[in-house]
């Protein structure tokens, strides 16, 4: 315990408290009591974690924030949330809302209302993992745990002004993660400093036999102690540093650069010359996927069921009304994407240029120890703003969606203010790079 003035329990009731009262609707569920015991052996005994509702949490609803999984109690955790819990001793502090299965940049496509930001509360808070990025920003957590598809745990920690990292895909179990595209989803962390995210990660990461995609770390999360980035050579890619970002995020950005030079860094302009398609190749494997992981609900198995004179119907109807607008956007994409006679002409392709981007970033990385961009094109937007018009939506994830496609690593970290709001700094490494990126970040910080 920090502060080193509360015992476990004290530390754990303090945030208890805070959560049960949060103004943003980042929870969907508090824990309505503090353990009578906790092991103060372990690591993190008496620390609060709070979770993304996607992960599976045994016996307490896990929604990903849709309908259809109303009051799903799941008879499992997963694995990382008992890494967590089990294994670190933490005690789970409550789930966080999030957009439906994940789908989406603001947190509005939660059937449970939309989580607001703290900095300013007539704005997202960014998402998908928005409610895991408001628990940290609004202090109602310590930290928190979420997930990255295509940049929902990097964008709303760039949105509400925390630290946001997602590891190497495989680096963290999925079993137990509520899937969305199987071949992107990433657990990662909410944290308030780099320290944190180091300390939260080395809890979590490793492989899994219920996992076969899991590898683990090849070594061990260490706290990062870098105060400076001599010899480090930073690649800042144009297509990704230049039109279509606000001009507030893109001086914030350049300052960084500058504080980078000042810290040793050598900064250098490079190319991803197929990275500015990485948003039409996301937006096809992603919903392709889906299509396919979302058949599972059919009103049999999990919680919301519409009852019907025939089976077909009961399918249909629950689907109809449990489901929302963007998720059945994307079932309904994902499956015309996957039709026989389009296959090769959509999901084929968007593979292949998935493959380009990875040996972008190959090549990058033999010139360069990071690729750094803005985390997000601008800074927190009004509620609504966006709701009606998904391309504009999806335009959020232009920064983020590459390394997703390439299964690497990157962090945000915040750097500065535009409008009074706060703005994110994204660090991108090779694939297992990650105690380096953290030395970076912390340095930066
Ligand atoms: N905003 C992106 C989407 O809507 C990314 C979501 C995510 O990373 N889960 O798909």
């Amino acid at each position: 315990i920090r502060s080193g003035e509360l015992d476990a329990a004290e530390y754990f009731e303090f945030y208890r408290q805070r959560a049960a009262k949060d103004p943003y609707n980042s929870y969907v569920w508090v824990a309505d009591e503090t353990p009578a015991e906790i092991d103060t052996s372990k690591p993190f005994a008496g620390v609060p974690i709070a979770i993304k509702d996607l992960f599976c949490t045994e016996g307490i609803p896990s929604q990903a924030g849709s309908k259809i999984l109303e009051d799903y109690r799941p008879p499992y955790s997963a694995t990382s949330v008992k890494k967590l819990t089990t294994e670190a001793g933490s005690t789970l502090l409550g789930k966080t809302n999030q957009d439906e299965f994940a789908m989406g940049s603001s947190t509005e496509n939660s059937a449970y209302g939309p989580t607001l930001n703290p900095w300013d509360t007539t704005r997202v808070p960014g998402g998908s993992s928005g409610g895991s990025a408001a628990v940290v920003a609004g202090a109602t957590a310590p930290w928190s745990i979420g997930t990255d598809t295509g940049g929902s745990i990097r964008q709303p920690a760039a949105l509400t002004g925390i630290v946001g990292l997602k590891p190497t895909y495989g680096a963290i179990s999925r079993y137990g993660m509520i899937a969305f595209a199987s071949s992107l989803d990433q657990a990662g962390t909410f944290t308030r400093d780099v320290t944190d995210t180091a300390m939260l990660l080395s809890a979590m990461v490793g492989a899994d036999p219920c996992d076969q995609t899991s590898l683990g770390l090849p070594e061990p999360v260490r706290l990062p102690t870098a105060d400076s980035l001599k010899g480090i050579r930073l690649g800042v890619p144009e297509e990704l540093s230049g039109e279509g970002i606000e001009e507030g995020v893109l001086k914030a950005f350049n300052e960084t650069l500058e504080l980078a030079k000042q810290l040793g860094a050598t900064v250098e302009t490079t190319h991803l010359p197929h990275a500015p398609h990485g948003l039409a190749a996301y937006y096809l494997i992603a919903p392709a996927e889906c299509s396919s992981n979302l058949a599972r609900y059919d009103g049999v198995r999990f919680g919301f069921r519409k009852q019907a004179d025939t089976l077909l119907d009961m399918y249909n109807q629950t689907r109809e009304a449990g489901f929302g607008a963007e998720v059945k956007r994307r079932i309904m994409l994902g499956t015309y994407a996957l039709s026989s006679g389009y296959y090769d002409a959509y999901y084929g392709r968007a593979q292949k240029v998935r493959t380009l981007i990875a040996q972008d970033f190959k090549n990058a990385f033999g010139d360069f120890d990071f690729i750094v961009t803005p985390t997000a094109p601008g800074v927190a937007f009004e509620l609504n703003s966006k709701t009606s018009d998904p391309l504009a939506m999806y335009l959020n994830d232009f920064c983020t969606v590459p390394m997703s496609l390439a299964g690497i690593p990157a962090i945000s970290i915040p750097n500065g203010l535009s409008e009074g709001l706060p703005v994110g700094f994204q660090i991108a490494g090779p694939a297992f790079s990650e105690n380096r990126i953290l030395d970076a970040a912390l340095a930066l910080e």
